[in-house]
């Protein structure tokens, strides 16, 4: 994976209550409608950076914002069309603000802010509006004809129908990205990346550019959009003077700003990279950025601004914009470096089969950021982890950064606290008053292990091949790096290293592990259905071979009190004992290659789910209010000027609203 998304959206994780006492003036929550729930990130340790760090932050922030544009258009043909048009209307509307009519409008406008357009970002299906057809055309009819950007030859009329149908018809391109193989998935995704042209052609189009024995390959059709013209294909590339240049002269302006103030010169000869790349749109010199970028890890102020993940895009080719603005946590980052350069006493002491250790084992090295901007894609909706460049052959030769963002992970868990999760799942107080405590800490070093250490462990026996585990390798590789995890979070080296105070704080993850893959995790797959996807079967895997082997010493129990279910664990040192041991069985399987064992551990254990015990777990998560999906605000950036213009300070707001931060990032940059 390489963006990592949040779980703990669903209720999965639980947070620290000190923490939520010393931040009990800053308020998380923002603004509640459908199935979304927008919440504010604090930006820690701001203050404390030097005013060029500052300066750097904001010029960055404005680059970011400057990109906002592309990703409407990106997400859909009329998105921009439509935003004025909606937000005129919520603006001006003159009659009852509380009237039904109303209400469901404000919900269908908030709703494609956050998608940054029509579609929804996660199910990328159409919005469907709550509101009436008359309702919207009396208002259009309010709406002056200058404030409407006709295209040459259209009516208002026109304009009109072709806006009823966006919204009211849910036939008219119904889904941003199709994932029908059946079908031709480009005619079929709305998304902007393509117009008419179809599959066979976009394909025909790339494979005739691509040169298969290239060991350095650019990421074809990253950076444009495929049309035909005159009957022939051909793509538009996002560059200055191609599609999107407004919006780019801008985002250049932002970084050529941000350069005036870099920390060093790798930092100042990456930008410069990266406005060449955007001045020209050659991918080339887009792969000489990625790995200097890669290779910079002295900067404590770092960005990404550009076109980068591809899911938008139905053949996995086309990057969304977007921008996530940070800086490093060293705090935090001491952590994950405490633990990397501790890799080789891991290595030695794990409990596998010594011939299965790796003689000399390299940590990954991995930092924790403060996110402080977040743009396109990135926003409202957000990960908590990214690990860029995504070319395979920069990650092979020049290695990739793997980055936390720990004050978004925070903000979730703070917000979250409260929800009645840990109430209705958790098997009495004292277990709860502990996660309360311990949870937060825990799992993120449970994070830290696993992506630093787990799974950089280990070695193949001579002439096994990487992949002998075909269809299950995902799922037994997430495992071995959980199982790493697990077994060294009660270990004393822990304390030793600095990283974790409480011997005993590693029940807290212990039992939110169990308590996850026996049951909570099972919330987000539908009644009826198997455990599918790699990490869950993992999670599984572990939690129910430990309950079955840990059976006759009673090491954990599922128990029953009013007719609920509850996951109770009597002996945590026998659970540890436990996960070592399937660790070391799992190492085996890999080394060996045995994909017959492998197999049948994934079957027994990963993939069925009691239906009984599913219902009961829905049952009860309906019962909570935990909104499925999260999203983010950004702080506001206020620059501070002394009488002769020189920036003196920036400062961070905290309290503006989600619709006047919306309408206000239109205010500012509308540049398309
Ligand atoms: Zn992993």
């Amino acid at each position: 994976m390489k963006k990592i998304l949040p779980t703990i959206a669903l209720g999965s994780m639980l947070a620290l209550q000190v923490q939520a006492a010393e931040n009990k003036d800053f308020n998380y929550h923002v603004d509640n409608f459908a199935d979304i729930e927008v919440l504010r990130y604090e930006v820690p340790e701001f203050n404390s950076l030097s005013l060029q760090q500052k300066k750097m932050l904001y010029y960055l922030s404005q680059a970011a914002q400057a990109g906002r544009d592309i990703i409407w258009d990106q997400n859909g043909r009329y998105n921009l069309r439509l935003r004025p048009v909606l937000e005129y209307i919520y603006v001006n509307f003159d009659g009852d603000r509380n009237s039904a009519e109303f209400k469901a409008f404000e919900t269908y406008m908030k709703q494609v802010w956050f998608g940054n357009g029509i579609y929804h970002h996660y199910s990328n299906d159409k919005f469907t509006p709550g509101f009436s057809q008359t309702f919207f055309d009396s208002e259009f009819a309010k709406i002056p004809a200058s404030r409407l950007n006709l295209s040459e030859g259209e009516s208002t009329a026109d304009f009109q129908a072709l806006l009823d149908k966006i919204i009211f018809d849910p036939t008219f391109m119904p889904k941003k990205v199709s994932q029908d193989s059946s079908k031709d998935v480009v005619t079929e995704s709305a998304g902007n990346l393509y117009e008419g042209v179809t599959q066979q052609e976009v394909e025909d189009y790339y494979n005739a550019m691509k040169d298969p024995a290239d060991l350095t390959p650019i990421s074809y059709g990253l950076n444009s959009k495929v049309v035909k013209k005159d009957g022939k294909v051909t793509e538009e590339v996002y560059h200055l003077n191609g599609l999107y240049g407004p919006a780019i002269a801008k985002i250049i302006y932002w970084l050529d700003m941000a350069k005036s103030v870099a920390e060093n010169d790798a930092q100042r000869e990456y930008i410069t990279k990266l406005i060449d790349f955007y001045i020209t749109g050659d991918l080339k010199l887009f792969d000489e950025y990625s790995i200097l970028w890669a290779e910079d890890t002295k900067s404590d102020v770092d960005f990404v601004n550009g076109f980068i993940e591809s899911y938008n895009d139905p053949l996995g080719m086309t990057g969304s914009w977007e921008s996530y603005v940070n800086f490093k946590n060293r705090e935090a980052s001491a952590r994950t470096e405490a633990i990397s350069s501790n890799a080789q006493w891991f290595e030695d002491h794990s409990p596998i089969n010594p011939i299965y250790r790796k003689p000399e084992v390299k940590g990954v090295s991995a930092k924790v950021i403060t996110a402080s901007y977040l743009a396109g894609d990135a926003f409202p909706s957000t990960a908590i982890g990214i690990n860029l460049p995504n070319a395979n052959w920069i990650r092979a030769a020049h290695g990739s950064k793997s980055v936390t963002l720990e004050n978004i992970t925070e903000a979730y868990a703070l917000a979250s606290i409260g929800n009645g999760f840990n109430e209705e799942f958790v098997i009495d107080k004292p277990t709860s008053d502990w996660m309360d405590k311990w949870l937060y800490a825990t799992d993120m070093l449970h994070t830290d292990l696993h992506e630093c250490l787990g799974h950089a462990s280990g070695r193949l026996a001579p002439g096994v091949d990487q992949d002998a585990l075909k269809e299950h390798g995902a799922t037994l590789e997430e495992a071995r790096a959980d199982l790493f995890a697990l077994y060294y979070l009660p270990d004393a080296k822990l304390q030793e290293i600095g990283v974790l105070s409480d011997p005993e704080a590693y029940k807290a993850e212990y039992y939110k592990y169990m308590l996850n893959g026996l049951m909570t995790q099972l919330n987000r797959i539908e009644l009826g259905k198997d455990v599918e996807e790699a990490h869950m079967r993992n999670r599984q895997l572990i939690a129910k071979w430990v309950l079955e082997k840990g059976k006759k010493d009673k090491v954990m129990e599922l128990v029953k009190r009013n007719g609920k279910t509850y996951v109770k664990i009597n002996d945590y040192k026998k659970m540890r004992t436990l996960l070592g041991q399937l660790l070391a069985e799992i190492q085996r399987i890999k080394s060996e290659g045995d994909y017959k064992a492998g197999n049948e551990l994934v079957q027994k254990y990963a993939v069925k789910i009691d239906p009984k015990l599913h219902k009961e777990v829905l049952d009860r998560y309906a019962g909570l209010n935990i909104p499925p999906y999260r999203g983010f605000i950004n702080p506001v950036y206020n620059v501070v000027k002394d009488d002769k213009g020189e920036i003196i300070d920036i400062t961070l707001d905290y309290t503006e609203s989600y619709p006047d931060q919306m309408l206000r990032l239109s205010r500012e940059n509308s540049n398309l």
